[in-house]
């Protein structure tokens, strides 16, 4: 069986230095918001080029809490509107709900899977304060539209980046950069991955990453004096070495993840299946390879006869959720389609290129 995503393969060339990793930190005994921590938090503000990285739990808290941030910096209030795409993992929108506001879902483009930001402005009223921009499967968002509408509109821009890690983008000198915060997960399968749950938020705003390191430590900078109503949220240090050691790795893994993608995408050849866009720039990391056919569950069952694992992403829309019984009847065309037709394929940098020749040649055989 070719798995959809090999963890312990990708873990396996670390293991002798994540031995030695948890020996330093037992050494240490100093395991909570200690050297590894503040290291990585470093390295991952420069990978990021932004001027402050706060290590946090996990993707979730990290949305969550740039939330919190910007309400106890008075810059968004509770009942504020905040735009996200209809289409996205329901992080997006917990996030949103956990910290009080209020989800406004928006239709994707089909092509892209992201955000389609011809389609935001019509969804703005005065309670409308952020754009949550969600680079789904890998791709940036159309962050230059994005960022225009954002300006236009004096709305904050929050990044959703658990599946981006490594995206680069041309647009370092526009607004979005200078005046917003991103948010990293490093569950296990994501492309910078921890050995447990963990996560990080980038930001270049002083203020608001004063308030992140109080506001995930108990709202306390100084021990036992709490300023704000915080939350305890923070990577631990075995998790933090884990990543260190993970970290110069990353572009080198998404290197291979591109070339897999390009084979992809310039040697499948079959008319029920329709690829993913990319214009084969840098700014793709192929978290995910997610292609669209009409009849998914006919070809997910061919390719487990044939020995190969395929996941969707997602099978449910957010807004079809039981979760939320409010939005069930709302109707998002394009999202549905998506969530209908998608197929995930095997996709990670230790798949090996014979294994690829094989999918390939089994998808053109379908
Ligand atoms: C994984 C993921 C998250 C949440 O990250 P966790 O570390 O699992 O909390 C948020 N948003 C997106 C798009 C994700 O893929």
């Amino acid at each position: 069986m070719i798995p959809f995503l090999d963890l312990k393969k990708i873990n396996e060339p670390y293991e002798t230095a994540f031995q030695e990793k948890l020996k330093t930190v037992l050494n240490n005994g100093w395991y909570i918001l200690g050297k590894e921590g503040e290291t990585f938090e470093k390295a991952f503000a420069e990978y990021c080029k932004s001027k402050y990285c706060i290590g946090v739990a996990n993707g979730l808290d990290a949305l969550i809490l740039i939330f919190k941030g910007y309400i106890a910096l008075g810059k968004l209030q509770k009942g504020d509107e905040v735009i996200v795409p209809a289409n996205t993992y329901i992080a997006s929108i917990l996030a949103i709900l956990q910290a009080d506001l209020v989800p406004v879902l928006v239709e994707p483009r089909l092509e892209t899977y992201n955000l389609n930001p011809d389609l935001i402005e019509e969804k703005i009223i005065s309670k409308t304060k952020a754009i949550l921009a969600v680079h789904l499967y890998g791709q940036l968002a159309e962050m230059e539209s994005i960022s225009q509408i954002a300006q236009k509109n004096n709305l904050i821009i929050v990044e959703d980046c658990a599946q981006s890690h490594g995206a680069i983008s041309n647009l370092k000198s526009t607004i979005y950069n200078l005046k917003s915060a991103s948010a990293f997960s490093f569950y296990p399968g994501k492309n910078l991955g921890c050995l447990g749950d963990g996560g990080a938020i980038t930001t270049n705003d002083a203020e608001l990453a004063k308030i992140l390191f109080s506001l995930r430590n108990y709202g306390s900078e100084k021990k036992y004096q709490n300023e704000y109503v915080g939350v305890n949220s923070r990577l631990d240090e075995l998790q933090a070495g884990f990543l260190n050691l993970k970290l110069p790795n990353l572009d080198v893994d998404n290197q291979k993840r591109r070339i897999i993608a390009k084979r992809y995408l310039s040697e499948v050849k079959n008319d029920k299946i329709t690829l993913p866009f990319w214009d084969f720039s840098e700014i793709h990391v192929f978290h995910l390879f997610v292609i669209r056919t009409k009849n998914r569950e006919k070809l997910q069952e061919y390719l487990t006869q044939n020995n190969i694992q395929t996941l969707i992403h997602y099978p449910i829309p957010p807004h079809k959720q039981k979760a939320f019984p409010d939005w069930n009847h709302l109707s998002f065309p394009i999202t549905e389609k998506i969530h209908n037709e998608v197929l995930s394929l095997p996709m990670s940098p230790v798949l090996t290129e014979s294994e690829v020749d094989f999918i390939i040649e089994i998808l053109n055989q379908y």
